[in-house]
């Protein structure tokens, strides 16, 4: 049973509850603790995740609309990426490439994805096959890249890496050149100083440590190694596919603060993936589940920017002292664009005194549900006739009003959708605007 099994299995145990406590929580976080283990993650991380669990699980705290369930399950989401690393977002436009790792963990085949990556962006690919080591080595880089269509550089019977390199740059035009380099079961003294010539010769602007996801937490061990002998930007994973340690791998590169780069999902160019640790741990712990609780926490944070309660509705009367006092205070567009409200109707803002004493006498004929509810007026033309007569205007310019009223309405809901919209009313009534209200 792999990683993501195991810990789908613990955490259905939580949320097949009616009803979740404490000591379900405790119970969950041990068998996080097993299950991380015996994925080969290092026990003093699964100590360190366990703890934070614990904290932020019970102690934190919790967002008002999520019930405990969807507060546990989603704080264990956070830590668990967290304990994973970051993103990766690979380099686009020409750049130079050079791919380390020991014997067998998939150095040849990954440069074939990431050829077939870049080719299938458009850009031209080369490279180059320096693993001078074994003759095999040459034939199975040509043939990849002739599958990928990217073009191979080699300088047969050639026994010295960095010559082989610095041949190959002579000729090579593309705009990502690979250099594959040879490995060995370890990294030994020999390996180590002709990865430096060779690095001396290339100068690449990414190298990327190849590590195998079956040798679990000695990734980490393994990246720090490569680093001091050339300077990692990211460890590319390989066998994720096949292997119940690779999270032990991904979580083990993350601590010695290297970034994971790719996932090797199989053998074939197309099976590479960019690694991303938000889509890794979604996947692990079942993606539907999570997307679905990620998209509620997502909208309560929403909901939680809108205007406050007593805003939430722009009624006739509060639309109308708005129209009062924004004329106090100068020029009425100046205003709403303070309010970041910047195609507000011109008609609007040139509300002449004249118009807004009608508005005024309007409102006064109208009844308390009728200011409350503007939609009342819209459906019964007898309800403007009787406004009309009652302020001595015409049913014409009740209809005005209104219409106008609705446009401004409108321009409300936009407003509630805006994020800025609450802070900048805040600093505007608290700058001396009292008087502007709205709702
Ligand atoms: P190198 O010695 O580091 O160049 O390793 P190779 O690229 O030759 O790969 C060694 C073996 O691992 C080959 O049989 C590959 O097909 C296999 N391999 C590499 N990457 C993956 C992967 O992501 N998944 C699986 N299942 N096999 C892989
Ligand atoms: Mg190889």
């Amino acid at each position: 049973m792999d990683l993501g099994q195991k810990l789908r299995n613990a955490l259905a145990k939580l949320t097949g509850k009616p009803y979740v406590d404490e000591n379900d929580v405790r119970a969950l976080i041990k068998d996080l603790q097993r299950t991380l283990i015996t994925g080969d993650v290092n026990v003093k991380l699964v100590l360190q995740l366990s703890k934070r669990i614990e904290e932020r699980a019970l102690k934190a705290k919790k967002l008002e609309a999520l019930s405990l369930k969807e507060h546990v399950l989603k704080v264990v989401y956070d830590e668990l990426v967290h304990l994973m690393g970051g993103n990766h977002t690979p380099r686009l436009g020409k750049h130079k490439v050079l791919v380390v790792g020991l014997f067998g963990s998939g150095k040849t085949t990954s440069i074939s994805k990431i050829a077939h990556y870049y080719k299938s962006r458009g850009l031209s690919v080369g490279v180059i096959g320096a693993d001078v080591e074994r003759p095999a080595a040459q034939e199975q880089l040509e043939q990849l890249a002739a599958q990928v269509h990217a073009k191979f550089y080699a300088t047969p019977g050639e026994k010295n890496a960095a010559n082989v390199v610095r041949d190959a740059l002579k000729k090579a035009r593309e705009d990502i050149v690979i250099v594959d380099s040879a490995g060995r079961s370890a990294l030994d003294d020999v390996l180590a100083q002709e990865l430096k010539e060779i690095h001396t010769a290339f100068q690449p602007d990414e190298t990327y440590l190849v590590v195998s996801a079956d040798i679990g937490q000695v990734a980490g061990r393994q990246a720090e190694a490569f680093h001091a002998i050339t300077p990692l930007s990211g460890v590319i994973i390989t066998k994720m596919d096949g292997s119940g340690k690779g999270g032990g791998a991904v979580s083990a590169v993350a601590a010695t603060g290297a970034k994971t780069a790719f996932l090797g999902m199989g053998e074939k160019p197309g099976d590479l993936e960019i690694y991303n640790a938000e889509k890794f741990v979604g996947r692990l712990l079942g993606v539907p589940d999570i997307a679905g609780l990620l998209e509620k926490v997502k909208a309560i944070a929403e909901e939680e920017q809108l205007p406050p309660a007593d805003m939430e509705q722009l009624t006739i009367e509060s639309f109308y002292q708005q129209l009062k006092a924004a004329k106090k205070l100068g020029p009425l567009g100046n205003v709403f664009g303070m309010m970041g409200a910047t195609n507000i109707p011109k008609e609007m803002v040139q509300q002449s005194e004249d118009k807004l004493k009608k508005f005024e006498a309007m409102i006064n004929s109208m009844t308390a549900t009728e200011k409350k509810d503007a939609s009342l007026l819209r459906k019964t033309a007898s309800r403007i006739a009787r406004i009309a007569e009652g302020s001595g205007t015409r049913e014409q310019e009740v209809r005005e009003f209104l219409s106008q009223f609705e446009k401004m309405e409108k321009m409300f809901k936009m407003f509630k959708r805006n994020r800025g919209f609450r802070s900048q009313m805040q600093k505007m009534l608290q700058g001396g605007m009292g008087n502007l209200k709205i709702g």
